[in-house]
């Protein structure tokens, strides 16, 4: 036990230490197997591979889900009519939230988590969590690609999303049709996610519920940084978005996961191999980013095959990363969404900083 493990507080870190893949050696995945937990839907183990519990397997049935507010007793009800503010500074005012349709997977989970998942009536396929909810309810589409008659279709009383939502043509559709419209800004920052949670809960007519959820996220994004501030040595970390072997991208400056990788103590190694947003990944991209770690989506990861089909991959297999098999692998809107898990999912990957960092003195 390190002094740190023995300090830590945080109970998101607890949980993913309990539940989770530590450490990145043949030893500890020859465990795994042992314990016979299925690390894929594959239910073959991944070896090498972190894949916290939160996003992928399932939580205990004694542990409440994270981050679900709770009615307080005595709280208000919700408050209707209520009034937003949208993104470009339009008013909204909504009278009625029985049948919401959101647009976006991140404004989905910020709903259900404010414990008003029973009023929606529609989500995007980019809603996944809870998996369990979002799975069975009438789907509207990918969030950049909707159709307003599918949207209007299922009569809602309230349509909410985030800027992410398009595209424009359908959302003016919606608006035309007289449907109250929500849309909050969404910038990659660690301050997305409290904005995003007190814009959904006003709309909703309980500012006073998501006043409480936004202080929790805020507060969990603050001790996740408390960790990150451990990790004296920053792995450097690639990112690869990878839809098989069509679809295999770099992540640079002004990306989402940058700000995660960043916050987290790590090194975003497509920044430094000078990359902007997203960019084709070539040789030349791997050569100059050495990455000690790759950091990938499950979905990703499962397109090419696991951690062996990934090695595959020109020049891989040579770096750090790749010599000691070291890939960490999240659910996209556990790490990318900026909502109410940013905070667990940040703590993840200071832990997996950390669990690295001493393992190597980096010149
Ligand atoms: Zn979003």
């Amino acid at each position: 036990m390190t002094p740190w493990r023995r300090n830590r507080r945080s109970p998101a870190a607890e949980r993913w230490l309990r539940q989770m893949v530590l450490g990145f050696s043949l030893a500890c995945a020859a465990l795994l197997t042992a314990c016979g937990t299925p690390l894929s839907s594959s239910g073959a183990p991944l070896a090498a591979t972190i894949v916290p519990a939160s996003s992928s397997l399932p939580t205990p049935a004694s542990a409440s889900p994270p981050n679900i507010i709770e009615f307080v007793p005595g709280e208000a009800e919700p408050q209707l009519p209520a009034t937003v503010v949208d993104y470009q500074g339009a008013q909204v005012t909504i009278t009625s939230i029985e049948r919401i349709v959101s647009l976006n997977g991140d404004i989905t989970e910020i709903i259900f988590a404010l414990g008003m998942g029973d009023y929606v009536v529609g989500v995007d396929s980019s809603a996944t969590y809870p998996p369990e909810r979002t799975k069975t309810l009438p789907n509207i589409g990918y969030q950049r690609r909707l159709s307003a008659e599918g949207v209007l279709a299922l009569n809602p009383t309230l349509v909410i999303g985030d800027e992410a939502a398009g595209p424009p043509e359908a959302l003016a559709q919606i608006r035309a049709a007289g449907v109250p419209l929500a849309i909050t800004a969404d910038p990659p920052t660690l301050e997305a996610p409290a904005q995003k949670i007190r814009f959904v809960a006003q709309a909703l007519g309980i500012p006073q519920r998501g006043e409480r959820l936004a202080a929790q996220v805020e507060a969990e994004i603050a001790s996740a940084r408390d960790l990150a501030n451990r990790v004296t040595n920053p792995p450097h970390v690639l990112f690869l978005y990878l839809r098989g072997t069509d679809v295999q991208q770099v992540a640079g400056v002004r990306t989402p996961v940058d700000v995660m990788i960043t916050a987290a103590g790590g090194l975003n190694a497509g920044a430094e191999a000078g990359i902007v947003e997203f960019k084709p990944l070539s040789p030349e991209v791997v050569i100059a980013a050495q990455p000690d770690v790759i950091l990938v989506l499950t979905k990703g990861l499962e397109s090419v095959g696991g951690v062996d089909g990934l090695l595959t991959i020109p020049g891989l297999a040579d770096t750090p990363a790749g010599k000691q098999r070291r890939v960490i692998a999240l659910d996209d809107l556990y790490l990318l969404g900026m909502g109410p898990r940013t905070g667990q999912a940040l703590a993840d990957l200071a832990t997996a900083f950390y669990e690295i960092a001493p393992q190597e003195k980096r010149p």
